[in-house]
């Protein structure tokens, strides 16, 4: 039987076995946890010092980059995830939500650190704000990696994803992680642990291991730490109130269990498709990951008039569902993760029916698929019915981690929110609507204690990615019961592990440390035009001032007649004389077009495509008459290891556009983005 070893320090350690850790699906053996002591002061300096020194020699795209590969390597290996997952009551479905669901938030990540970070480790996090009259002094803002380690605590329903959704968003801002994993569970973390660190993506001391207790580790944190935490709120409370959590001013994440919903709103009855997307979705999350999931459903919300429709066609759905050993052909819903579990969800399942009574599951005959599943912690769907909420609802407060949920009725709409509002705060409720003025009304109401919103219709069905998925570039987590935390959420769960610093100094000053251009620094010019430079060569500050163009009303006749703009500002003298302007003026493209013209260089060189403009203002018109002359700075570089498809290298350099007329007043004002190559080997 295997000993599981925790990796701490750069070394595997665990020889002697400790706790046994029993399958879900027949209560053999899977492996055991090491007695071994863990030196956490040692590990946490080890993750700073060395993790963080090697996380730092790459910066944020080679970062997302290491990611990627690591995605990559996981998923080749996934086949040896899934068989140790199964033990864990996960079914092939279950798996897809974990495991599969774990290397698409490492992809994820990967992708938007490349397209949303810049290369080096400051972010610049505008916009610069003048904040003297001559823009001699001005202020920003940047975020720079931490410095220390982030400690994760995960629940034991998630050994994958839990993992990987906090460590991609920190290994991307640069901080090394020490994760732990819930016990019952940890040898598939292990295993995936193992295999990020086969993989050749992970810089050795940025991910270290805890298998078992977490000792002192929390007497070894300091300022520049983060913890992050998901399971119970009664171990958040305990964990966020460590007296170096609370000295220290530790940043601490939680996000704890939560009673979400599903309401279905008063327009939807039994002969819209709405309805029968409503029973399939509860459904769903009852009886996903064994209804272990901290945002499974766990009151369905209907009008009182359509109680009994609803229990009956959730019985009727339920009594489908086959609940057994996953690796039997057939079988749908697996295992609770462990017997501890399955005696908690019936203790629970007995509160609660103390204000409710059964509508379907604990009629005694109840015998899972499979060999030896005796000894399994499995448990069949039980959806339960509160007629009277008004004299009180222990679903409300009381959370069966397994495939349970409870039926509450409601009046009006309005009832439905109040209702909902007694879960305290949760981290998801799916509407079901077919009124967009329902929608429109209920929402900014439930917004107010949700993390999370899944309107549901037919439209949305046809893609829906479900009420339970928590997804990389949508923010998961709710306030009041459900911890008050936030992950995910796209490039925003980097900057949590990132710190804001606001800056403040004169142009030059505030572009050296952004290393971007800000207006007012002092720029380089030189006798080549910088449309001329390989991506290497050029500098943050490098600057063209163009010749001037002096518009006439040809200019304005010919451009609308090759675009096809008439409008009367630019064609009709009487309606222009009448306008705020008084007068006829440019086209604004026309000002764009003839700027572009301005600062091109017209030769064959290494700026190879212009794919976009970014904040782009027409400050003041431009009349016939005019003269107006451009100024183009190189603003920002990023280099993403990118190769055009012909095969040559580049980078993304995006050019600070400023276009003035003959009184010095800004006429137009925006970013141009060009892919530029790299010299040749
Ligand atoms: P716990 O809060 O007991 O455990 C969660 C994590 O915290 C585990 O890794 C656990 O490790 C660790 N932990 C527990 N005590 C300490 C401590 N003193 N110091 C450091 N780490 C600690 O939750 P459970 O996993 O037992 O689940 C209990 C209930 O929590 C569930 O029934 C459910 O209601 C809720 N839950 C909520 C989830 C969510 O996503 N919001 C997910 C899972 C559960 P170890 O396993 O070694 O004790």
């Amino acid at each position: 039987m295997s000993v599981l070893k925790s990796l701490i320090a750069g070394q595997w350690v665990g020889e002697k076995a400790a706790k046994a850790l029993p399958s879900a699906i027949n209560g053999e053996i899977v492996a055991r946890t090491h007695d071994d002591t863990l030196d956490f002061k040692k590990a946490v300096e080890y993750g700073r010092t060395v993790g963080g020194k090697n996380l730092l020699a790459l910066d944020f795209q080679e970062r997302a980059l290491a990611l990627k590969a690591m995605a990559l390597y996981l998923q080749e290996h996934k086949q040896e995830l899934y068989a140790l997952s199964m033990h864990t009551g996960s079914s092939k479905g279950d798996n897809g939500i974990d495991i599969d669901g774990g290397f698409g938030t490492l992809f994820a990540y990967a992708s938007m650190g490349r397209r949303e970070l810049p290369s080096g480790n400051v972010v610049h996090e505008g916009p610069v704000t003048p904040l003297g009259k001559n823009n001699h002094f001005a202020g920003t803002h940047i975020l720079v990696p931490r410095g220390g380690v982030a400690v994760h605590i995960d629940a034991y329903n998630f050994p994958v994803w839990g993992m990987l959704e906090k460590f991609a968003p920190t290994f991307l801002a640069g901080m090394p992680c020490i994760v732990k994993p819930a016990t019952s569970t940890c040898y598939v973390t292990e295993l995936a642990v193992r295999l990020m660190q086969e993989s050749g993506a992970l810089p050795e001391g940025s991910l270290q291991l805890i298998i078992g207790s977490t000792g002192d580790l929390f007497d070894h944190l300091e300022e520049q730490d983060v913890v992050t935490f998901t399971g119970s709120a009664a171990t958040a409370r305990k964990l966020k109130n460590h007296p170096n959590i609370i000295n220290r001013s530790i940043p601490f994440n939680a996000e704890a269990d939560s009673l979400n919903s599903a309401i279905l709103a008063p327009d939807v009855t039994p002969e819209h498709e709405e309805f029968e997307l409503f029973v399939r979705e509860v459904g769903r999350e009852m009886t996903a990951k064994a209804g272990q999931k901290c945002t499974a459903i766990r009151r369905v919300l209907v009008p009182k008039s359509q109680v009994n429709a609803i229990c009956d066609k959730l019985k009727e759905r339920l009594s489908k569902i086959t609940v057994g050993d996953p690796s039997v052909e057939g079988v749908r819903m697996g295992a609770l993760a462990s017997i501890e579990q399955l005696e908690d969800v019936k203790a629970n399942i007995q509160e609660l029916l103390k204000t409710s009574e059964l509508v379907t599951g604990g009629n005694g005959d109840f015998k899972p698929t499979g060999e030896g599943t005796g000894k399994g912690a499995f448990i069949e769907p039980h959806l339960l019915l509160c007629r009277n909420p008004e004299n009180g609802c222990g679903a409300h407060d009381i959370e069966a981690f397994g495939p349970v949920a409870t039926v509450i009725p409601y009046d009006t709409i309005e009832d439905a929110v109040a209702l909902c509002a007694q879960g305290r705060g949760s981290l998801v409720t799916t509407l079901t609507t077919r009124d967009p003025a329902i929608a429109g009304k209920i929402v900014p109401l439930l917004a107010a204690f949700h993390g999370r919103l899944h309107l549901l219709d037919a439209e949305a069905a046809q893609e829906s990615t479900g009420h339970g998925s928590p997804l990389p570039m949508l923010k998961h987590g709710g306030p009041g019961r459900a911890g008050g935390g936030e992950e995910l959420g796209g490039i925003r769960a980097v900057h949590h592990y990132l710190q804001r610093t606001a800056i403040q100094g004169s142009p030059t000053m505030l572009a050296a440390v952004t290393r971007e251009y800000v207006r007012g620094a002092d720029l380089i010019e030189t006798e080549v035009h910088p449309f001329r430079r390989h991506f290497e060569e050029l500098q943050i500050n490098e600057s063209l001032l163009t010749h001037r163009r002096t518009v006439t009303e040809a200019d304005i006749v010919n451009f609308g007649c090759l675009s096809g703009d008439h409008f009367y500002m630019h064609f009709d003298e009487i309606a222009a004389r009448d306008s705020q302007f008084g007068k006829r003026i440019a086209h604004g493209y026309f000002v764009l077009s003839a700027a572009a013209g301005l600062f091109v260089y017209p030769g064959e060189g290494p700026v190879l495509a212009n794919y976009g403009l970014d904040t782009l203002r027409f400050i003041e018109p431009v009349a016939p008459g005019d003269t107006i002359r451009a100024r183009l700075t190189c603003k920002r570089k990023i280099d993403q290891g990118r190769t055009s498809p012909d095969g040559h290298p580049q980078g993304v350099v995006v050019w600070d556009v400023q276009v003035h007329n003959q009184n010095d007043e800004l006429v137009a004002s925006y970013d141009i983005l060009t892919l530029v190559a790299k010299k040749p080997e």
